[in-house]
């Protein structure tokens, strides 16, 4: 396909600036089923739907930009991990990634369970009604006065991150009189991201307490012998968007050595392990992430087959996705406004949102695929760059995509798989509003995260 009908765009493929693409798609108008979720489709018009309602009709009803977040696709991934992990073993989605109340309810309804770690995500989570039992606080640095409250709720688990945190949480429970159900979260040595895991020989990282040199043996001790605790397993967490089971390997087999030198020391077999999240997910065509019973089956080979060469009864293994379950169910629809062709370099697209709604391009130089949503187009594909609306030269959506190069202002446009880590991180910069989330199920759409107004930027400035 030629790329030289734009005359604006970038004559050959061989002054084609640099950047993470490879050839633009044959066509612009499919959407791939890998990074869209489950009932997004584009209607004989051309126009993408989801859940059964076009896109064009949910910015009428609720504007641009906007987090389109499909409820049964998120629904579908809940029950594909639930299933593939079974009854013997425990699936916490990661609320950092994104957490509301509907989501809340979604979870319980889909028999998940869920991780916080903070004092607002806990709150979020029991008003929702999600069980304390089936909770579980995480975090590097938790306050005494979130330790009092998650302790007096009663949360299933509190993964317990430092010596200091050990003493603190056993203090608190005691004063409290309760025996808090406690892990370890321990790091083993392992630095997983994406396609390659790299072991580190030292723990230069602010989570967690080191399997090396003997400190995760010597936290195990001290928990064992606080009356305030009730030590349950081990925890490790070693990277995000993780596709290579590899790292996972790795770190599992740690983890069972040191079940087994607890055993050796305490004669006590600790009965849980989890092995935290990171799953990748699929933010463009090129990647292949695996499925939830993919993971399942090559986790529990790997845990079953450590302990048994460890003489050790496999442990009840649990595992907090929260990128794989919610990533892939949501996009961020935004209306297109300024374009600027850049003779020889690419076209910038400037959109109503930006950094404030996702930071992650960035933060982490994530990257992402952008879809014409409003129409379809036979044009010539351009290279654009999805720029936002802030005052700042690093703020970028899409660093590198195709769009037909017939766009133009009053477009809509989508970037798929942004259901975690964008509302969650969104930010007021430039006094950005930030946008609401819009729940879209069986033709029905509501909102459940509303969107902010001047007069909740106002509230706060209290002059
Ligand atoms: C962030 C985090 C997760 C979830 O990570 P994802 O990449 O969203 O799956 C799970 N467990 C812990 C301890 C985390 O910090």
């Amino acid at each position: 396909m030629s790329r030289s009908a734009h005359p604006a765009g970038p004559r050959h493929a061989d002054v084609l600036p640099e950047g993470h693409y490879t050839a633009p798609p044959t066509d612009l108008n499919a959407l791939d089923s890998k990074v869209w979720s489950r009932t997004v489709a584009r209607n004989a018009d051309g126009a993408v739907t989801v859940g059964g309602i076009e896109v064009a009709r949910l910015t009428e009803e609720f504007g641009t930009p906007a987090y389109i977040l499909d409820e049964s696709d998120f629904r579908a991934r809940c029950r594909a991990w639930a299933h593939a992990f079974g009854p013997d073993a425990d699936v916490f989605y990661a609320g950092k990634a994104f957490l509301s109340r509907a989501v809340v309810r979604w979870l319980k309804e889909e028999g998940l369970n869920l991780d916080v770690c903070s004092g607002g995500e806990l709150t979020c989570a029991l008003d929702a009604g999600m069980p304390a039992e089936r909770i579980a606080f995480h975090g590097n640095n938790k306050t005494v006065a979130e330790i009092e409250r998650a302790v007096t709720v009663g949360v299933g688990r509190i993964v317990l991150d430092s010596f200091q945190e050990i003493a603190r949480v056993a203090h608190v429970a005691q004063r409290l009189g309760k025996r808090q159900r406690v892990q370890i979260r321990v790091t083993v040595g392992v630095e997983a991201h994406t396609h390659e895991f790299i072991a580190t020989a030292h723990e230069d990282q602010k989570f967690g307490i080191a399997l090396a040199g003997g400190e995760a043996a010597e936290a195990v001790r001290r928990a064992l012998a606080l009356d305030g605790l009730e030590l349950i397993g081990i925890h490790s967490h070693i990277g995000s968007q993780i596709f290579d089971m590899a790292g996972f390997e790795v770190s599992a087999r740690r983890v069972v050595g040191l079940l087994a030198a607890v055993r050796d020391e305490h004669g006590v077999e600790l009965p849980e392990i989890d092995l935290g999240g990171g799953l990748g997910i699929a933010y463009t065509s090129d990647d292949d992430p695996r499925e939830p019973h993919e993971i399942a089956k090559a986790l529990g080979d790997i845990v079953t087959r450590e302990c048994e060469a460890a003489g050790l009864a496999t442990p009840r293994i649990s595992v907090e996705p929260g990128r794989a379950i919610v990533g892939p169910s949501a996009f961020t629809l935004y209306e297109v406004g300024t374009i600027k062709p850049l003779e020889g370099l690419r076209t910038y697209v400037s959109v109503d949102g930006g950094m404030s709604d996702n930071i992650r391009t960035a933060l982490y130089d994530a990257e992402y695929s952008v879809a014409l949503v409003s129409r379809a187009s036979d044009a010539e594909p351009m290279l654009v760059r999805v720029v936002g609306k802030h005052c700042e030269s690093g703020d970028i959506v899409v660093r590198d995509a195709f769009l037909p190069s017939d766009l133009a202002p009053g477009d809509l446009i989508a970037v798929p798989a942004t259901g975690a880590y964008c509302r969650s991180m969104a930010s007021n910069y430039n006094h950005a509003l930030r946008p609401p989330v819009v729940a879209v199920r069986d033709g029905q759409a509501r909102v459940i995260v509303r969107r902010e107004t001047e007069e909740d930027l106002l509230r706060l400035d209290v002059g």
